[in-house]
């Protein structure tokens, strides 16, 4: 259909995520790419799309993507073509979409050339919120230099395929958070502690506060705000007070750092990358640090309980890249051993759509919402082998559009 025109899907069973509760048999009215009526008496117009019964979830949200890592070796992907690497990322956006994720935010790649490619159609694939470059700091996590690459302290700032860009001291992360703004950045990623990828122990703090501060201060004044990479409670706790809004990984939180972190920041747990790079540790040369891999999911798995029994409102995300992106089936599983389906739901829909500064527009099927719709059959807010299992939707919407629908 064409964005302008009506589109009504008739016998839906829409989910409310607020209560896990569906509707009885109802239609949902679109046009101009927002959901305008919904109701048993809302009129049929120009197409109509009869879901027989079906449920009607909204779009899910990846809150922690890489749409532009074909290939898990990072260090690797800023000396590859750029047209290359573009059309790699084209399989994995569609692919997301296909899924039902509707929106994703990228946690560090993407350019606004690609969010512009998507909104224009040219490439099927998620609304994305980008971050651009992920800011680092020299040797940190994030800087992915060779230690025998010495002089280029700026290098990656503007290869496509680097995700991240190296600043040190409050002036160099200033003008790099302009920088990322300038070129499109939604929001703005922070690498404030050590890693799985880049071989930087978890336990490493990265950054001093001010200068977490000074990137903070910088996406506050464009009414944005900080994404922190960071594994450790030390250094989860300098992001939050320094004024990150959300924690990316967050395994090793405490009980302590989680009630001092709850109603300040979402903390967003990627276990299906540490899981994926589990799986193929031999093929990956990971066979040495696998027990750490291992760790790190379960202690990611208790970091979620922490989160939960704390109230810190915890976000989906993924982490997927190169050969394991096609693992979300995996996050929804792993969680579901610590989360119920009803919070596994409402992670990927409600509160990602928080994190997004999007309440309301996404993660909802309501009135005046973006017109992201996921068709399925049954409730996952009841059964979560329906999310774990239905790794292809019976229909995708995004924005009005129908850009899925078997059967
Ligand atoms: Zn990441």
């Amino acid at each position: 259909m064409s964005s302008a025109g009506t589109l009504s899907l008739t016998n839906c069973a829409v989910l409310d995520v607020r209560t896990g509760q569906l509707s009885e048999p109802t239609t949902i009215r679109v046009r101009e790419g927002r959901i305008r009526e919904i109701g048993p008496t809302a009129g049929t117009d120009d197409e109509t799309l009869d879901v027989k019964g079906r449920t009607v979830m909204p779009g899910l949200i990846d809150a922690h993507a890489h749409v532009m890592a074909s290939d898990l070796n990072l260090a690797g992907l800023p000396k590859e073509s750029a047209t290359l690497l573009t059309a790699r990322s084209i399989p994995i956006l569609r692919n997301l979409l296909m899924k039902g994720f509707t929106a994703a935010r990228d946690a560090g790649g993407a350019d606004w050339g690609l969010v512009e490619a998507v909104d224009t159609g040219l490439i099927p694939g998620p609304r994305l919120f980008i971050s651009g470059k992920g800011i680092a700091q020299t040797g940190g996590q994030g800087d992915f230099r060779a230690r025998n690459e010495v002089d280029l302290p700026d290098y990656c700032a503007h290869a496509l395929g680097s995700m991240s860009r190296v600043a040190d001291g409050v002036d160099q992360v200033r003008h790099a958070v302009r920088e990322e703004l300038r070129r499109g950045a939604h929001q703005i990623k922070i690498f404030a502690g050590g890693g799985i990828a880049g071989g930087v122990p978890l336990q490493y703090s990265h950054f001093t506060v001010e200068e977490i501060r000074a990137a903070v201060e910088e996406a506050r004044a464009v009414g944005t705000y900080v994404m922190a990479h960071a594994y450790a409670a030390e250094s989860i706790l300098r992001a939050v007070e320094a004024g990150a809004r959300t924690i990316e990984h967050g395994n090793l939180i405490t009980e302590e750092v989680a009630r001092q972190i709850a109603g300040r920041a979402y903390v967003v747990p990627t276990l299906s990358a540490l899981e994926g790079r589990f799986m193929h540790a031999d093929e990956l040369g990971l066979a040495p640090v696998r027990q750490r891999i291992r760790d790190a999911v379960d202690s990611g798995l208790r970091g979620i309980e922490i989160c939960r029994r704390a109230g810190v409102k915890v976000g989906f995300g993924s982490d997927l890249e190169g050969i394991i992106h096609p693992y979300h089936w995996l996050e929804f599983q792993l969680r579901s051993q610590v989360q119920s389906p009803l919070e596994l739901v409402q992670s990927a829909t409600l509160i990602n759509a928080e994190i997004l500064q999007m309440e309301g527009q996404l993660g909802v099927v309501e009135v005046d919402a973006l017109a992201d719709l996921v068709i399925i059959d049954g409730n996952p807010c009841e059964d979560a082998s329906i999310l774990i299992n239905d790794a292809r939707p019976l229909g995708v919407i995004k924005g009005g559009e129908v850009v899925r629908y078997d059967y």
